[in-house]
């Protein structure tokens, strides 16, 4: 699951911003929408399609799910 695109939250408060990606829909396989969060200075290792990692990290106060390797919203 994640947010819709249209009611991401706000990263500004941590200094971030969000772009809006397609990536594959991970049990069906169907492309979708999701947020990627975009931090200064920092790169994520994958790009949301071709991301290996299963794994996020919460921030704002645990409402918000990142992937560790991509940076999309995994709420
Ligand atoms: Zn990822």
């Amino acid at each position: 699951m994640s947010y819709p695109v249209d009611q991401l939250p706000d990263i500004s408060v941590i200094g971030g911003t969000w772009t809006i990606v397609s990536t594959r829909d991970c049990a069906y396989g169907r492309p979708v929408e999701v947020g990627q969060a975009h931090f200064p200075g920092w790169e994520w290792p994958y790009q949301p399609k071709a991301c290996p990692i299963q794994h996020g990290s919460w921030y704002l106060d645990g409402t918000l799910l990142l992937c560790n390797g991509c940076g999309t919203d995994g709420t």
